[in-house]
Parts: C-alpha cells; sequence; structure tokens
C-alpha cells in the first residue's frame, strides 16, 4: 500500500522517505487482510453490512497464532526502532461496544513490546476537572511524544458516540464535533503523529455470550457491571453512533478499521498487521552513529 498521508502532509516531512528497511523476519504479505477492513475517507461503511465473524480466508486459529507471534516479534523490532530515532510517533485508538474486547487485543498485540515506548491511556467517565475543560483537554495531554507508541482504551470519539447516546449534551454540541476532531487528528498527523483507528466489531450475540460467561466466572465478576445491561439495551443507538463517528472521520491521515472481532484469534490478528503495516510505512530508522566509533578503546 503506498502512503497514507495526503500529499500536503507529505510535503511538510522534514526529510525524504528513507529507502525501505528489510524486514527482519520474513512473513507473507498480510497487506490484503488488513487492506480489507479499511474505511476510504470516500466510502460510507454500514456496519450491519460488515460480518464480525470475518473472512479468514480459509486459515487455521493455530496458523493465525503463529502468524501472530511472528508479527509481534515485527512489531517488537519496528518499536524499537520508531523509539531509538525519536522523530515520528504512533496513535493506535480503540473503540467498542462493552465486551468488544479493547483490553484483550491491547494485551496480545502488545505483549512483548518495551514499555518504555509503549503508553496505554484509558478514557473513563469525565473528572469533574475534566468536564470543566473543552472534550479534548485531557485527550491531548495523552498523545503520544515522538519516538512514542500510544494506545488510546477508548478516546475522544467517546465524545461523540455516549454523549449522544445517552443525551449527555445536545446535538448542536456533539455534531460539530465530528469537524473538530478531523482537525484536532491533522494537527497530530502534520506533527509528526501517525493515527490509527481500531473499531472493534462484535454481534449483540456475542455481548451476550461473553456477558454470560463474565457472570458465570467468578473471577470474571469484577469486569461485569450491571450498568452493562442497562447499555446493551442501547445496542442500536450505539451502533448508529459508532457508524456515524467512523463515517464522518475516516480520513487519509487518521483512517478507522472495522475490525470484525467475534472471534478473538483473528481481531488479534487483524490488528497486528495493520500496526506491522503502518509501522513499516513509518519505516523508523535507527540514528546515525557517532563518527570515530570504531576507533573508541574504553578506558580501564
Ligand atoms: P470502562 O471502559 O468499562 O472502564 O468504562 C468506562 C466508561 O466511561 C464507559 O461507560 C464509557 O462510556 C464512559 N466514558 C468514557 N468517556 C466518556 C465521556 N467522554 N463521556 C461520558 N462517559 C464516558
Ligand atoms: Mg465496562
Amino acid at each position: 500500500m503506498s502512503t497514507e498521508a495526503t500529499t500536503d502532509l507529505a510535503e511538510d516531512r522534514p526529510e525524504k522517505k528513507p529507502k525501505k528497511a528489510k524486514a527482519d523476519v520474513a512473513l507473507p504479505t498480510l497487506a490484503p487482510l488488513h487492506l480489507r477492513h479499511i474505511v476510504r475517507p470516500d466510502q460510507r461503511v454500514r456496519l450491519a453490512d460488515v460480518d464480525p465473524e470475518g473472512d479468514d480466508g480459509g486459515m487455521k486459529k493455530a496458523d493465525g497464532q503463529a502468524l501472530l507471534d511472528d508479527l509481534r516479534q515485527r512489531l517488537q523490532k519496528l518499536q524499537e526502532r520508531l523509539y531509538a530515532e525519536g522523530k515520528q510517533s504512533l496513535l493506535v485508538v480503540f473503540q467498542a461496544t462493552d465486551t468488544g474486547g479493547k483490553d484483550g487485543t491491547i494485551r496480545a498485540v502488545f505483549e512483548g513490546t518495551n514499555p518504555q515506548g509503549v503508553r496505554v491511556a484509558s478514557f473513563k467517565v469525565p473528572t469533574v476537572e475534566e468536564l470543566a475543560h473543552d472534550f479534548l483537554w485531557r485527550i491531548h495531554k495523552e498523545t503520544p511524544g515522538r519516538g512514542m507508541i500510544g494506545i488510546f482504551n477508548r478516546s475522544h470519539y467517546e465524545d461523540v458516540i455516549v454523549v449522544r447516546v445517552k443525551n449527555i449534551v445536545p446535538e448542536s454540541v456533539w455534531r460539530p464535533r465530528y469537524q473538530i476532531i478531523n482537525e484536532f487528528e491533522r494537527l497530530l498527523a502534520l506533527n509528526g503523529t501517525r493515527i490509527v483507528k481500531f473499531f472493534l466489531h462484535i454481534s449483540k450475540d456475542e455481548q451476550k455470550q461473553r456477558l454470560q460467561d463474565r457472570l458465570d466466572d467468578p473471577r470474571k465478576h469484577w469486569k461485569f457491571s450491571l450498568a452493562d445491561l442497562k447499555e446493551r439495551e442501547y445496542w442500536d443507538n450505539y451502533q448508529a453512533a459508532f457508524e456515524d463517528a467512523i463515517n464522518h472521520c475516516s480520513t487519509e491521515y487518521a483512517p478507522w478499521y472495522v475490525i470484525p472481532a467475534n472471534r478473538n484469534w483473528y481481531r488479534n490478528l487483524v490488528v497486528a498487521s495493520t500496526l506491522v503495516e503502518t509501522l513499516e510505512q513509518m519505516n523508523p530508522q535507527f540514528p546515525p552513529e557517532e563518527p570515530g566509533l570504531d576507533k573508541v578503546k574504553i578506558p580501564d
């Protein structure tokens, strides 16, 4: 896939794109797998038309998991380069309905990356202080600095999703936010941040099953909230709100991906392959060594 940045973004980059580095691990290309799930800026996605099971092309779960192991290793090496280079950053946004698998995906995909270069920010119900500011105030503070990968477990998109479904603010407040979000993400992109956004798409039946599992297993009770049952009643409204957010805010510089997420292994695979592909396009390089290192002798 060619670069997803718009021309003017590309022109703003301080340096020419260096030659593509050789991949550290030989792997079949997965580009078609994740390209199937990207939402192009001119496209309108209907969530009801996206199969949450996903099309694995006949791949077996065990093969998928072996592939995920390889992808993780590649991700770890790319992350090390990104950190060492210290010039660009990657922002990964996760949104989903309750039980959609945000936590599980973050754990499975980023396992083994260097915690020094990866930061997760979880956005909960805003605090009084957060509510006293504009909706991006708490978000902007958590965006990744150069060299970092920032992971958003929920995000600024809650401010066009939950606030809309639960009528927390009127439409005259949330609707202008689509454009504000696009401009905010453009600011980040122009400042050297690549953005990828994942909507983990599960079916209503799958959610029922997952809630039931949480209820049946005492070790999962901490994850169960009666409030989730209340939220489930708003399923259709949530789907509509997610759909609109995705359609209004999938841009060249910050694309949305709708990930079939009923099956964890397939979900992890598509997310990991998308991130590896994105980081390979970013092509981070180790900084040049200081001249004369070959003559250096470490004193006793
Ligand atoms: P959890 O991720 O299960 O810990 O739940 C976090 C809760 O915070 C969810 O119910 C979200 O809908 C809610 N939340 C996150 N951001 C916002 C926001 N901006 N406004 C209102 N509720 C939010
Ligand atoms: Mg919850």
